[in-house]
């Protein structure tokens, strides 16, 4: 390993250490990039939707040569039950506009797209080289990393610690908690592979249009948690995720999660025929706002998953995984070009006051209440009101004779019976009140 001293080194080729790492390198830092991965994106999970607009804020003609899969221009929403699926489809050709807002991706490829980008404005990105430990000076200022090669520690201004939701380096050396199992879903995922005009016919798709599918119900078995269909060009990623503290006190199985999913009537024939050919799990930070840790502290700054930037409400997390990277890139930018700047805590709070003007923490800010209403009062949620709907839908459209009344009274009552009337009066208000 190296012996120069770097300006930054950043641990993760993730979304936030590639934004964070291009930002830099861009703009003529000396960057080094460790990944403990065989190549970036090796390990890394996501749906994966891409939102355009933050990757265009880091590499404007992204669309040039980036591996993109589809455009989306559908997205159904689905609550379920077991056999049934009440949706609300959008679908405009607005979105088939000449710069699409979202795209599906898979990772292990767009990842070492990006990293390439990282290499190419002059990055060093080290590859198999797990980054052990942060090294401090004897003010307490973080001066560079241990590395697993050699023992060897490596030198810089500043560290990026992009190393995701259960990133060791920043909770082994007390920066933050490790996530509180309440605050972190785990989700599995596999990847279907169909022919592109099989997944077109069964979607409506013309072309690289896409559709992707977000469901919840009682397919997560009272458990907090969403599934997902997203389609590729070649293949559809379906997946589901639920909290740790719920599998934990559920004694549920990720994998018998998705299996059902997969065998549910309203999902069994989207995915039929297909060779499943990847099987991934990961985590998701899900505590929102009020699980956001320091930002920035004597040479270092967080980003992207490891700093619980993740809008898990919205589903979104790459494009605060990007847009945060990019923001901490900038910030030290600006820092270092203030004739070669201390990066220090009062410098590098540069970050979190440009973080904090920004859509990443004014959406977690003022959703803060979200996740621990969905979370606390799961069994409602993600059970009994799904059920209520498909009963109430059910109910509209079966024709057999019952007088319309009486079948409206029958489910105004099955309302009123399965919650009382207050408690789901308080739900729909608290549910209200938490998504401004
Ligand atoms: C199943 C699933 C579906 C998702 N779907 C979506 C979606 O559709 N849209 C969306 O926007 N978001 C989605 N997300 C969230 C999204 O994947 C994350 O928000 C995003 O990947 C965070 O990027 P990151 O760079 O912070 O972390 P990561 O992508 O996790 O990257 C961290 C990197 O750091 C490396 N690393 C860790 N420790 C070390 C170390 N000590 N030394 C060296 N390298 C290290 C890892 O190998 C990894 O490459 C999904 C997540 C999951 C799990």
């Amino acid at each position: 390993m190296t012996k120069e001293k770097f300006d930054a080194i950043v641990v993760g080729a993730g979304m936030s250490g590639n934004a964070a790492a291009y930002a830099m390198a861009s703009r003529g830092l000396k960057v080094l990039q460790l990944e403990r991965g065989e190549y970036p994106g090796s390990k890394n999970v996501q749906g994966a939707i891409m939102y355009a607009n933050m990757l265009e804020a880091i590499i404007p003609d992204f669309r040039n040569d980036a591996p993109l899969e589809r455009h989306l221009v559908e997205q159904r929403f689905w609550i379920m039950d077991d056999t049934s699926h009440t949706g609300m489809h959008y679908r405009s050709d607005d979105f088939n506009e000449v710069t699409p807002n979202r795209y599906t991706i898979i990772r292990a490829q767009f990842d070492k797209w990006l990293s390439r980008k990282v290499c190419e404005a002059g990055g060093t990105v080290l590859c198999e080289t797990t980054a052990t430990g942060l090294e401090w000076d004897s003010a307490g200022k973080a001066i560079g990393v241990r590395t697993d090669r050699a023992g060897d520690v490596v030198l810089a201004d500043v560290v990026v610690l992009a190393e995701g939701v259960n990133g060791l380096l920043g909770t082994r050396a007390g920066l933050r908690e490790v996530p509180k199992s309440k605050n972190v879903a785990l989700a599995v995922k596999e990847l279907h592979f169909l022919p592109e005009e099989v997944i077109a016919s069964r979607f409506g798709l013309t072309g690289d249009e896409g559709c992707v599918i977000e469901a919840g119900g009682t397919i997560s078995r009272g458990m907090a948690g969403l599934g997902f269909l997203y389609t590729n060009k070649e293949s559809i990623s379906l997946g589901i995720g639920c909290l740790i503290s719920n599998f934990a006190e559920t004694m549920e199985r990720p994998y018998a999660l998705l299996d059902a999913f997969k065998r549910h009537p309203s999902i069994q024939p989207l995915i039929a025929g297909s060779e499943v050919k990847e099987y991934a799990a990961h985590l998701i930070p899900e505590g929102g706002f009020n699980a956001i840790p320091r930002l920035c502290g004597n040479g270092w700054v967080v980003v992207g998953d490891a700093a619980q930037l993740n809008n898990a409400v919205h589903r979104e997390g790459s494009n605060l995984a990007m847009a945060s990277g990019r923001m901490a890139g900038e910030a030290i930018s600006i820092i270092k070009s203030r004739g070669g700047g201390v990066m220090d805590k009062a410098s590098l709070s540069l970050y979190k006051t440009i973080l904090d003007k920004s859509f990443v923490v004014e959406d977690l800010s003022k959703q803060k209440d979200m996740p621990s209403l969905l979370h606390t009062n799961s069994p409602n949620f993600f059970t009994t009101y799904p059920q209520l709907i498909s009963h109430a839908a059910q109910n509209f459209v079966r024709v057999d004779g019952t007088p319309k009344i009486e079948r409206e009274i029958a489910t105004t009552a099955a309302f009123l019976r399965a919650r009382s009337r207050w408690g789901l009066v308080s739900d729909a208000v608290r549910l209200a009140s938490a998504w401004r």
